[in-house]
């Protein structure tokens, strides 16, 4: 009786250790094993142990350097622990209104191929949902001669509201259905773990592990794209709300009964400063002619044309003023804007940067550093295999436990 009351405590802590031994490899890079018990405060036995299991199940080897004595002689060589990079190979894709993004990295992040897939439609229902995305895999694959059997995992980033922890998406403008558990139909269809997640988070997450976000403990990511994203980073910790269904940054309102959003509110952030927005507000007057995107709009402002400047400088207001609002909630380090283009410049004027400090509470230190990132075509699809390096890795480690229970 006391043993099964006991043991699944001290798994859990194993399991911990495995985890942070891997977290601090991943971070430092070739590291000897005492380096790591010295950085946990932990024992260098317990950092053996850990480190064996982690070389049994694939995630890191050994490697030999070359230590140089003093004298410049050759001294004996040092045992360091590494990722082991060729292990896994990941799949992170982005699904967007008119494309899938994907891209496959090996288990260190290092980008083995990229691919981008057309999309028919916007809204697809689950079922088409999947067996695109598995297509979308086939060809990626295809392109280095292999095939999706060879993939570790999969991970799956759209926009709207998803609990990550059960693959469960409660509303996406991506699918037709509300609340739908993808579990089942995910592993009937693909040969290997699969995870949803909100795509805001997944930006959150590379800025954590590769980007401006490296280092800190509170910062929030602003995503800009056809909507307006939020992920946040409380120390050091993604925050996902209860639900999954935090951080809709995109949906507090700025204007009581204002312009419709995608959501069916009204007022929205995003039903002012979204990519639909802008397109609309060109339409409704008659000046969206040849207009596809934001930055189809941007060219025109910087052409000269009035009315497309006073729509990118109402947008820009309208964001100063939702950004005014984060800082006042959270206080953080940092408030990271990303985007894939360079169409959001105008979300990062003085005249919105004045906005915002007129719109947080007045106190005397600095505002929040607010970086603005401008990422390549990959961002939202690096993001999501960030997460999935991070989810694969806990599988392994809970594997290594039920083998050794
Ligand atoms: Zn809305």
């Amino acid at each position: 009786m006391l043993k099964s009351k006991a043991s699944p405590i001290s798994l859990e802590q194993r399991n911990a250790t495995r985890l942070r031994v891997l977290e601090h490899i991943r971070t430092k890079g070739a590291v000897p094993r005492i380096e790591i018990a010295s950085a946990l405060q932990t024992s260098p036995a317990t950092v053996t142990a850990a480190t064996a299991d982690l070389i049994s199940a694939g995630l890191i080897k050994e490697i030999e350097s070359e230590a140089q004595s003093k004298s410049g002689k050759r001294g004996r060589p040092k045992v360091l622990l590494q990722l082991d990079g060729q292990s896994f190979l990941v799949a992170g894709l982005k699904i967007a209104r008119q494309m899938i993004s994907i891209i496959l990295v090996d288990f260190e992040g290092n980008e083995v191929t990229s691919h981008k897939f057309p999309l028919d439609n916007a809204r697809m229902s689950p079922t088409d949902f999947v067996s695109t995305i598995q297509k979308a895999l086939e060809e990626t694959c295809a392109k280095i001669g292999g095939s999706v059997g060879q993939l570790a995992g999969v991970s799956i980033g759209v926009a709207g509201q998803v609990d990550a922890s059960r693959n469960f998406v409660h509303w996406s403008s991506s699918i037709t259905e509300r609340n739908f558990d993808f579990r089942s139909l995910l592993s009937n269809q693909l040969p290997c773990p699969a995870f949803i997640e909100n795509d805001a988070n997944l930006v959150a997450k590379a800025e954590q592990l590769f980007g401006l976000g490296k280092g800190l403990k509170n910062f929030l990511v602003v995503t800009i794209e056809h909507g307006v994203g939020l992920g946040i980073v409380l120390d050091g910790k993604l925050y996902r709300g209860e639900r999954g269904c935090g951080a809709e940054f995109g949906h507090t309102k700025v204007q009581l009964d204002g312009a419709l959003c995608q959501c069916g509110q009204r007022g929205c952030l995003e039903a002012y400063v979204g990519d639909y927005a802008l397109l609309r507000e060109m339409t409704v007057t008659g000046q969206n002619n040849e207009l596809k995107t934001a930055s189809d709009i941007h060219d025109r402002a910087f052409s000269g044309d009035e009315r497309a400047a006073s729509v990118l400088a109402r947008a820009g207001q309208m964001f100063g003023l939702g950004v005014s609002n984060l800082i006042n909630l959270f206080d953080p380090e940092c408030i990271i804007v990303s985007g894939t283009q360079k169409s959001f410049e105008h979300l990062c004027t003085d005249e919105v940067m004045a906005r915002i400090r007129n719109g947080v509470i007045s106190v005397d230190a600095a505002l929040p550093d607010i970086r603005v990132h401008h990422w390549g075509d990959l961002m939202w699809a690096k993001g999501a295999a960030a997460y999935g390096i991070e989810q694969i890795s806990i599988l392994k480690v809970k594997e290594l436990a039920a083998n050794a229970s």
